[in-house]
């Protein structure tokens, strides 16, 4: 088995094609392919015990590992079979800061990662299958393999939710997207579609307008889970219509979206939409399979938190996307494994497991 060096790719032959839109939306593209030979440490026998497991390889985990190995902690990241988290299915990144031109987002993971592996974090890309929290040190396993530590750090993220239609997985990237915040821009004076009824999908729709010039809203019923006030702001809206009962039953389009297929849940009826960008916000499901049984489960399933980043054991921290779904962003979660690795190297100080090391004035 191999031990991840930095300056490999872990996402070698990466199935990311950025290009075929035509200098329209020129963002991502297809799910990623695993990495090549999953690093595994611990089929050597090595590895497998740590002060600090960090489950989880999207910019909350990797900013984790990067503190807590800068920390002298030695942390090892169970990153997933599919390491990087939702960057990974975005292109161009514009309002992660440092990156005056953008970067893509494959390329912002890689970087991090290779930070994290620079000061020591031993990256281990394997899933979880379960865990148990109930006494120290912790255990996780993952492809039959017992892991073990005294603290341990969830950043597991969360998954956007998908119609499941092989057309629109055909043209992710090339103008269907589930994140308006990262492609909204490159719809500027484009007609474009929004697939949901609740908060989501009208705050995106509403975002949307300042880049497109018709957001069509597609619910698949007539009333809404949405806030009144965000259905109230969005029939206001003079660039926004709202399309009721309706279903979208194809995505059409060969290297790009050029428009919908509409069935009417009423009548059956067929329609086509010629939109160039489609947008689905039928929500997100937090990555919590693991863990819901051994820790707090709030709205919407997503992890609770307490002061920060402890959950109800002490010793185990949660991090970005998986408890936050507010923000959503690579620079708050990344923010929120800082925070984590942080809380976690002060506990093991306090348990007298470890020695702190990151100064911080508090
Ligand atoms: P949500 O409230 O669960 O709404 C999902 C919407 O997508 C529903 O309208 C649902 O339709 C529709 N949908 C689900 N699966 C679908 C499918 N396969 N095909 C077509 N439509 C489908 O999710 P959310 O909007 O992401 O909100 C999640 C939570 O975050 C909520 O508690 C929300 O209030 C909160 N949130 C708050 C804000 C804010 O306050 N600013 C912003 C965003 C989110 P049905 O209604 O027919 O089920």
């Amino acid at each position: 088995m191999t031990e991840q060096k930095p300056g490999d790719n872990p996402f070698g032959g990466l199935a990311i094609d950025f290009g075929g839109d035509g200098g329209n939306a020129s963002v991502a593209t297809s799910p990623i392919r695993a990495p090549q030979g999953p690093t595994d440490q611990a089929a050597d026998g090595t590895a497998t015990e740590s002060n600090l497991i960090i489950v989880g390889s999207g910019p909350a985990g990797l900013t984790a590992a990067i503190y807590a190995a800068r920390a002298n902690l030695e942390p090892i990241v169970l990153a997933g079979s599919t390491p990087g988290g939702q960057l990974m299915l975005t292109s161009d990144v514009e309002n992660y800061p440092g990156f005056p031109e953008g970067i893509q987002g494959p390329e912002l993971m890689n970087q991090m990662r290779d930070q994290a592996i620079r000061f020591g974090a031993r990256m281990i890309d394997v899933d979880i299958d379960r865990v148990d929290l109930g006494e120290r040190p912790f255990r996780l396993w993952a492809r039959g393999v017992e892991y073990k530590a005294e603290s341990v750090i969830v950043a597991t993220g969360a998954s956007a939710l998908w119609l499941g239609l092989d057309s629109e997985t055909r043209l992710r990237g090339r103008g269907v997207s589930a994140c308006a915040t990262c492609d909204g821009f490159f719809f500027r004076d484009r007609e474009i579609a929004v697939v949901g009824g609740g908060d989501t999908a009208f705050e995106e729709a509403t975002y949307l307008t300042r880049f497109a010039s018709k957001v069509h809203m597609l619910h698949r019923r007539d009333s809404f889970r949405a806030s009144k006030i965000m259905v109230d702001r969005a029939r206001a809206h003079p660039k926004i219509d709202i399309h009721t009962n309706v279903t979208v039953d194809e995505v059409v389009g060969d290297a790009k979206v050029e428009g919908l297929k509409l069935r009417d849940t009423q009548t059956g009826a067929l329609t086509d939409m010629p939109i160039e960008g489609l947008f689905i916000a039928i929500g997100y499901r937090p990555n919590t399979e693991a863990f819901r049984d051994w820790l707090e489960v709030g709205e919407g399933g997503y992890l609770v938190v307490h002061d920060e980043t402890n959950s109800k054991i002490d010793g185990v921290f949660i991090a970005g996307d998986v408890h936050d779904h507010r923000y959503r962003q690579a620079v708050t979660a990344a923010a929120d494994g800082c925070k984590a690795a942080i809380d976690a190297e002060r506990w093991l100080e306090s348990q007298g497991i470890a020695e702190a090391a990151t100064s911080t004035a508090w």
